[in-house]
């Protein structure tokens, strides 16, 4: 008998002799500045948690104090019975956040932009996407089934003449990430949301990094770039040191949303804890948005010390650095090297980038020093330079 599940075995050979065998390695303590992993203590420079809100006191006591009052899990869709006060709580002040009249939370970022998107469109209907957004942003345009045009990277001279093309289209939707998971930069906000006006389009923006990042307050990459748009997805398990995520925008199209997509209606609701972490880091970051300045601040720092040592780069525009190698084996002989010396720092391959650009991604925290960005920068340049 031949084992049906032999192509595992055989599909895992494969990535390995291609270096893009990924492992799952487990931190053995709380993921802040610094991390304990193989029994060594790491400068955290793979996090998300931007602001450091995760292991924040206050968030880790809101989450703490809901666990006891509500449990942990919330049992139900939150159409049946899993919604709490908590749930609403955080959707008003999410919606006031973003200047918007209504959110609503789904149990992930990847699963708000499937609510989402596939809420946005149809197969008749047709969207514009960038080429470098994220996975759960391409997932759900597959899932939409609505025709597809992938336009260059931040290049909105493309997005105009594929709007000229299709001006008899009954409904378009631009998709952009806000800042690029993995590069680091920001859509041209401005120019697409003078393109969507033109033509009656919807800008549709995943903000995950920029959100508590960019913008005046950390109110993400609308606010950052000025412009008006209809509706934003976030996640809470970045900057706001939580886990879900969420769309704001409309109230209709909210009611709609939580009416007919399937990642709402089909899905448990979050724990009610979930939610009072995130009403926390939104209360700390609107009493202290100097959080998110300072996280920005450090990325210029850290950019700028590369640069004097010759490793020149775009300027960061949120909280992200990657630093091109391009070989996975490189990137991965690299990142250990770095982990020898005491700094956390990822190697990102393929399918997360496309084959060839394999990097070093590194992310910054709002609670790390001075003198930490510097000493990181330089074990990088000392690294990556020799
Ligand atoms: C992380 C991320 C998501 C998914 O958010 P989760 O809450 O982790 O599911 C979506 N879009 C972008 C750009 C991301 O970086």
């Amino acid at each position: 008998m031949t084992d049906p599940l032999s192509f595992a075995a055989r599909n895992l050979a494969a990535l390995t002799n291609r270096g893009e065998l990924r492992q799952v390695r487990s931190l053995e303590g709380r993921s802040g500045t610094y991390v304990e992993r193989g029994g060594r203590r790491l400068l955290n420079l793979g996090s998300n948690d931007y602001l450091g809100l995760s292991t924040h006191p206050e968030v880790v006591a809101a989450a703490t104090e809901a666990t006891k009052r509500w449990g942990f899990g919330s049992g139900s869709a939150r159409l049946i019975a899993g919604s709490s006060s908590l749930h609403d709580q955080l959707e008003n002040q999410l919606a006031r956040f973003k200047g918007t009249e209504d959110a609503v939370l789904l149990s992930s970022g990847y699963l708000a932009n499937l609510a989402a998107v596939t809420t946005l469109l149809s197969p008749d209907h047709l969207v514009l996407s960038d080429a470098l957004n994220h996975a759960s942003l391409i997932d759900a345009i597959r899932l939409s089934n609505a025709h597809r045009h992938v336009y260059r990277h931040c290049d909105p001279g493309e997005v105009q003449a594929l709007l000229s093309a299709h001006l008899a289209a009954e409904r378009v939707v631009i998709a952009t990430d806000g800042v690029f998971s993995m590069e680091g930069d920001v859509a041209p906000l401005a120019e697409l949301s003078k393109l969507a006006d033109e033509t009656a389009a919807i800008l549709f923006i995943d903000d995950a990094h920029g959100t508590g990042v960019v913008g005046p307050g950390g109110r993400g990459s609308a606010a950052a770039a000025d412009v008006q748009v209809h509706m934003t997805m976030g996640t809470l398990s970045k900057s706001l040191g939580s886990i879900g995520g969420f769309i704001a925008g409309p109230k209709p199209f909210c009611d709609l949303l939580r009416n007919t997509a399937r990642a709402f209606i089909f899905d448990t609701a979050l724990p009610p804890a979930a939610c009072a972490a995130a009403i926390s880091a939104l209360h700390i970051l609107e009493r202290e948005p100097d959080r998110s300045t300072r996280v920005r601040s450090l990325t210029k720092r850290f950019v700028s010390v590369l640069a004097q040592g010759g490793i020149e780069l775009a300027d960061p525009a949120a909280a992200i650095v990657p630093i091109p190698i391009g070989a996975n084996d490189d990137a991965v002989t690299i990142a250990r090297e770095l982990e020898h010396r005491g700094f956390l720092v990822p190697a990102i391959r393929p399918p997360s980038v496309p084959r060839g650009t394999s990097r070093l991604r590194i992310s910054l925290m709002a609670t790390m020093t001075d003198e930490q960005i510097d000493e990181a920068a330089r074990a990088i340049l000392d690294t990556v330079t020799r």
